[in-house]
């Protein structure tokens, strides 16, 4: 009966570990399973960006493993484990080489999003590195030490290949950072505050090629060599891909649950399919996708609830992003493509403050950048709930 059949979560990333802890602080009773087709310690995935600044390798950002996360939860988990398909008629996850299924009464999807892999050619594709979970990363400190890498070329100035840069940066390697685009967390700044990250990471050493995209990655006597579109190209002894991440969307849409860029869901967390509900980076929760920290731990708060019986909307506040770059500290509360309004711009050095306004002068995001990221408390207060 499905009264007791057991909620079963994949993914024990912040989203699935967040949302079992919300949930037994409403229910310790109902059997919980989660399932992952990693290691299943926790880890902050935050902290993967700051790993040289802090001097921690992957046995250091690892809080708990599988057993002792277990203990806590009073769950099991199951790690090294796949799923690859789901039976929403049934209620059925198939695990492994599909021999064995697993019951629900509830599933839940947080399994999180994939990087994207820009096509490059070349011989020497294994030395470019991405670094989106615990075990990336740890193959990733392994080969730095084992190649004795001192020279980096980081793929990609967005949140990620900024963060890499400057913690690489702090870690004592040279560093130079390619993007298409024309200047640092283009997507998410207005140029002047991203043109004052590029001059304080620029002090601290990083070399930027804005236009280009790289193009191959070749061996070379010493290390690689990389070569840009635009002829150019860059001596470095491993290479780290940052350019984005996308939802993983296959196995809700091969069980023909609904996706988008994201698997849809409505504001209850539920997708398309009777008792299955998605949260964090695989998610796209009323019409927004959103890879951070903030909107997934709102999600498991009310989802939490949810499964315990108390049907609870999520509710997302304003939640501005903090941009791990000490060169030039960044917060922005990032305004949707398409909005209509102006950026209002104040420039100091790299101290820059802009706003985000509309015809009728609300505020509808911001972009803080060094000193400047003083008045975010100020600002977050005008902002307007994305889900209220
Ligand atoms: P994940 O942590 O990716 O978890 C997905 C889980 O699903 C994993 O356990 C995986 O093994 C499992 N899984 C996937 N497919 C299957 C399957 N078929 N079967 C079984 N298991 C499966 N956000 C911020 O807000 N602030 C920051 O400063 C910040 N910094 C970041 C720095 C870096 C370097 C990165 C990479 C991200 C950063 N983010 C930041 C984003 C943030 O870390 C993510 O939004 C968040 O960790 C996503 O959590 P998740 O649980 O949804 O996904």
């Amino acid at each position: 009966d499905t009264v007791h059949a057991p909620v079963v979560i994949l993914g024990t990333g912040l989203a699935g570990y967040g949302l079992a802890k919300e949930f037994r602080k409403h229910d310790s009773e109902t059997p919980l399973i989660l399932i992952t087709s990693d290691d299943g310690r926790s880890y902050s995935k935050p902290m993967l960006s700051t790993g040289y600044t802090r001097d921690q390798d992957a046995d250091a950002l690892a809080q708990l493993d599988a057993g002792g996360m277990g203990r806590q939860l009073k769950a099991s988990v199951w790690a090294m484990t796949n799923v690859n398909a789901i039976d929403t008629e049934n209620q059925l996850i198939k695990v492994g080489d599909a021999q064995t299924a697993i019951h629900y009464g509830k599933l839940v999807l947080s399994v999180g999003a994939d990087v994207i892999r820009p096509p490059i050619e070349g011989d020497a594709l294994e030395y470019v590195y991405s670094v989106n979970d615990l075990l990336d990363y740890d193959d990733f400190r392994k080969a730095v030490a084992k190649n004795d890498v001192k020279r980096v070329c980081v793929i990609g100035a967005g949140l990620i290949g900024c963060e890499f840069t400057n913690d690489l940066l702090n870690g004592g390697f040279e560093v130079e950072t390619v993007d298409p685009l024309g200047y640092c967390l283009p997507t998410l700044l207005p140029e002047p505050a991203g043109k004052a990250v590029q001059r304080g990471l620029e002090e601290k050493g990083a070399k930027f090629h804005f236009g280009p995209l790289v193009k191959a990655v070749n061996k070379a006597e010493k290390g690689v060599i990389v070569t840009l579109d635009n002829g150019q190209t860059i001596a470095a002894d491993m290479v780290v891909s940052g350019v984005g991440v996308r939802p993983r969307v296959d196995l809700a849409k091969q069980a023909g649950i609904a996706t988008n860029r994201g698997i849809v869901t409505n504001r209850l967390l539920e997708t398309s399919a009777a008792n299955v509900y998605a949260l964090g980076d695989c998610a796209e929760v009323a019409g927004h996708v959103m890879v951070y920290v903030a909107p997934l731990m709102a999600a498991a708060r009310a989802l939490g609830k949810t499964l315990a019986g108390d049907a609870t909307d999520v509710v997302y506040p304003a939640m501005p992003v903090t941009i791990k770059t000490p060169a030039c500290p960044v917060v922005v509360s990032p305004v949707a493509p398409g909005t209509e309004g102006e950026w209002q711009i104040q420039e100091d050095g790299n101290n820059v403050h802009a706003e985000f306004r509309n015809a009728a002068g609300d505020l509808l995001g911001f972009a803080l950048t060094g000193e400047a990221t003083k008045d975010k408390m100020t600002l977050q207060k005008l902002l307007p709930a994305i889900l209220d």
